[in-house]
């Protein structure tokens, strides 16, 4: 979704559950080409890691790459493109082998979803109160030969209308993120690519795919946590997991 929309632009495109609207994917793979801004959140690695049959760490050896986010300052996992024409690594033979798994940025297209928080509660540092809105994106592939509503179109790719995953990656992007900003100002720079490593491998990593997804990223939110607020703490169990 575009960063610059403002508050008005969003409430214009945004649609009720119920709302139809019409689009065909023609499966023509130009989305999956010349992308290099496929934000994945946690939820989207361990779903499709699932799927693949592989660990977290392997898809993300395989299949990622992560920068240092210039605003959040946090771990920020990407889908690394491939060949000429920067593809998706994850489009094989013009079809995406994740499908009813992929990240959910591909999967609502071409619905896209934000957080809307009542006024009063704005810049309350919990998002609990929340409520998950869907908007509408200008569509300019595939045809209008189907007619869809959203709460169907969410359903197809088993995505929750109140997605849990999504509204505590939310929390856990802003609590993070404020913790590792105020760290930045007192650490130098050696300790800071310890504690991105011990965050990504927290955030992102350290997820066993048999097991349900949100109560372990609970247990490694609430680990990074301590962690980055204890930082020998954290570089003791940095250099266990490096022995290990
Ligand atoms: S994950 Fe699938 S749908 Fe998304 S860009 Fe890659 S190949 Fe295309
Ligand atoms: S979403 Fe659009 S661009 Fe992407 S494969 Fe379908 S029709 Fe093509």
């Amino acid at each position: 979704m575009n960063s610059n929309m403002t508050p008005q632009s969003l409430e214009e495109m945004t649609v009720d559950l119920d709302a139809s609207f019409k689009f065909h994917c023609t499966q023509c793979g130009k989305c999956c080409e010349n992308r290099d801004d496929i934000i994945l959140s946690p939820m989207d690695i361990f779903r499709m890691s699932a799927e693949l049959k592989m660990t977290p760490t392997e898809f993300s050896v395989q299949y990622c790459r992560v920068n240092i986010g210039p605003n959040s300052r946090m771990p920020i996992v990407t889908l690394q493109p491939v060949g000429a024409n920067d593809r998706c690594p994850l489009l094989k033979n013009q079809k995406c082998i994740v499908h009813k798994v992929k990240p959910s940025v591909c999967a609502l297209f071409p619905l896209g979803r934000y957080l809307a928080i009542e006024k009063e509660k704005f810049g309350k540092d919990s998002l609990a109160d929340s409520k998950v809105k869907y908007l509408l994106q200008p569509i300019d592939c595939g045809d209008d030969s189907e007619t869809h509503t959203v709460r169907e179109w969410l359903s197809g790719f088993d995505i929750a209308l109140e997605d849990e995953a999504y509204i505590a990656w939310n929390q856990v992007i802003s609590d993070v993120s404020r913790q590792i900003q105020k760290l930045e100002k007192t650490q130098d720079m050696l300790t800071m690519m310890e504690v991105w490593f011990v965050a990504r491998l927290l955030l992102y990593l350290r997820y066993d795919i048999s097991k349900d997804f949100l109560p372990q990223m609970q247990e490694n939110v609430s680990c990074l946590t301590e962690l980055l607020s204890d930082i020998p703490r954290l570089k003791e169990v940095l250099k266990n997991v490096r022995r290990a």
